[in-house]
């Protein structure tokens, strides 16, 4: 079995640590690979390799910077196919939506390329007599990425493309669980011209992400992950000094109303609670069914649920893969024991799938509960799998309260024939990215992403303008080149603008 190294400073690094963990492959549930988890001491060494590269990179010319992005955006778009393999074959999720997952990824990458324009300052001329002020964002220092495995390489390139397009050094920590990507990507890095030592790659559980969070010379931090661990991520982080966002785990409603097409809402509800095995951050797990459209769209999700193709990602004729692990298997399986046993009616049940050739593979089938309520731990927790409850609302604002008492923010959609509808749920909700007759609305890269509540701890979203901004800081200049002969002599008062 191959051993997976950590990437620091150019090259392949195996640190001092002696702990591994187990890569599975959770199709067939066979381990794949083993992978280090680095030591306080390993990180340390990164960290030190990020901060050496840090001056060059950062004093680097905002063209070569673009003319590196652009290289590597030409490198991983000549890699998708590459990229995806490797998702699949530690993730599960099948290879079209891993492609979709990479060209996600990639709208980033060609984001980033348009730093010149992103880091443009402002000039304000003559503010004074003889003064101008201008403003202008540098780059922070090393930062660090510490992502989830359900987007192996779509959610770290929510974050270094733009911190080392901004002028950063970057250490990246993937999930324990599907590292592989990872590492080509920073193959592809090297080969697009980026100086070693910029982007860096450190494997690890806790004990990397505590070494990362104490590092007092890592300047910023970045997290996508269950919520939990996004919130203990900000406390330690920000009590360290260090800039943090931290995004965190979800719970997306989606409203069907009586007007809305019950086939589009259904085909809709069906891809975005059973894509990728239901393991998207955006992907809908509740669906609020109004008055009569309930038993409707029950009875439609009821027969996609029953019809999709669950298999081995990479056999192309499937829709749906396994889960992540076993662990995650059995959670899903108990919490789906557990609304029945609250009183959740199972319309479709996924607990006893068996898929022919894959028996030890971490399948749950596609699995509906009607009639759930907002007490029940199916409806409490994040259930992270292929599980689609339907909760039942009188009117669309008790289905936006129903929405709003959730502790998570990431995600909501409505679906509906109705503008005004529409507008009393963009206005009335209190979640971070919202879809109108759009189940999965994760912003295109020039926008930011993030969402409120539990689903993000720190202020800033991830890429887009506000992915620069957490990236840099401000810098403003006021500037004045007097005659030397010129002065005027000393003025005690606090300086105004009227002169
Ligand atoms: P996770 O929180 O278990 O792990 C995320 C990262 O944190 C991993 O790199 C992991 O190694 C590290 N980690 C785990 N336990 C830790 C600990 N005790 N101390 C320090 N670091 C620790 O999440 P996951 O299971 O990999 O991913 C699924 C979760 O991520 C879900 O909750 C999902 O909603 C969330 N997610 C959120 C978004 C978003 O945009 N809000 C996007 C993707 C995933």
């Amino acid at each position: 079995m191959t051993t997976i190294d950590h990437w620091i400073g150019g090259r392949t690094a195996s640190g001092m640590s002696q702990r591994t963990s187990t890569v599975f492959n959770p199709a067939t549930g066979a381990p794949s690979a083993e992978l280090r988890l680095a030591s306080a001491s390993d990180v340390a060494d990164a960290v030190g390799v990020a901060e050496a590269a840090f001056e060059g990179w950062a004093q680097s010319s905002i063209s070569k910077r673009a003319k590196v992005l652009f290289a590597f955006r030409e490198l991983v778009n000549n890699h998708v196919d590459e990229l995806a393999a490797l998702i699949v074959d530690e993730h599960g999720k099948v290879f079209s939506d891993a492609q979709g997952e990479v060209q996600r990824g990639l709208e980033v990458i060609e984001f980033a390329c348009g730093i010149p324009s992103l880091l443009k300052g402002d000039y304000s001329d003559q503010v004074s007599s003889g003064v101008d002020t201008f403003s202008f964002r540098e780059p922070l220092g090393v930062v660090a990425g510490i992502t989830p495995f359900n987007f192996p390489v779509m959610v770290p390139m929510w974050m270094y493309p733009v911190a080392i397009a901004c002028g950063n050094t970057f250490i990246l920590k993937p999930s324990e669980r599907d590292p592989s990507a990872s590492m080509l990507v920073a193959d592809l890095w090297q080969r697009a011209g980026l100086p070693d030592g910029v982007f860096n790659v450190v494997h690890g559980d806790k004990v990397a992400v505590d070494a990362l969070l104490d590092d007092p010379r890592v300047a910023a931090v970045s997290f996508v992950g269950s919520t939990p661990i996004a919130q203990y991520i900000h406390e330690r982080g920000s009590a360290n000094g260090k800039r943090v966002q931290a995004l965190g785990g979800a719970k997306n409603h989606a409203i069907v109303m009586p007007d809305a097409g019950i086939d589009f809402a259904a085909d809709h509800l069906s891809a975005a609670a059973f894509g990728s095995a239901g393991e998207r951050c955006m992907a809908i797990s509740v669906a609020v069914a109004l008055g009569s459209a309930a038993d409707a769209i029950v009875e439609a999700v009821t027969a996609r649920a029953l019809a999709v193709k669950v298999g081995n990602g990479h056999d192309a004729s499937r829709e749906m893969g396994p889960v992540v692990s076993a662990a995650a298997q059995q959670r899903i399986k108990r919490l789906i024991g557990t609304g029945e046993a609250q009183g959740a009616r199972i319309a479709v049940d996924g607990r006893d799938l068996v898929v022919p050739g894959y028996e030890n593979g971490f399948f749950v089938g596609p699995t509906v509960l009607d009639d759930v309520t907002t007490k029940m731990d199916v409806y409490q927790e994040e259930i992270f799998g292929p599980v689609l409850s339907v909760v039942r609302a009188d009117n669309i604002d008790d289905a936006i309260a129903i929405i709003n008492a959730n502790p998570f923010g990431n995600g909501t959609a409505i679906f509906t024939a109705s503008g005004e509808s529409a507008r009393r749920f963009q206005r009335g909700v209190h979640v971070g990215m919202i879809g109108i007759n759009v189940p999965v609305p994760v912003p295109m890269a020039f926008y930011s992403f993030g969402g409120w509540k539990n689903s993000l701890f720190g202020d800033k979203h991830v890429h887009g303008p506000e992915g620069v901004s957490f990236y840099t800081r401000a810098k403003v200049v006021t500037s004045r080149w007097p005659e030397v002969a010129a002065s005027a002599g000393a003025n005690f008062n606090f300086s105004t603008t009227a002169r």
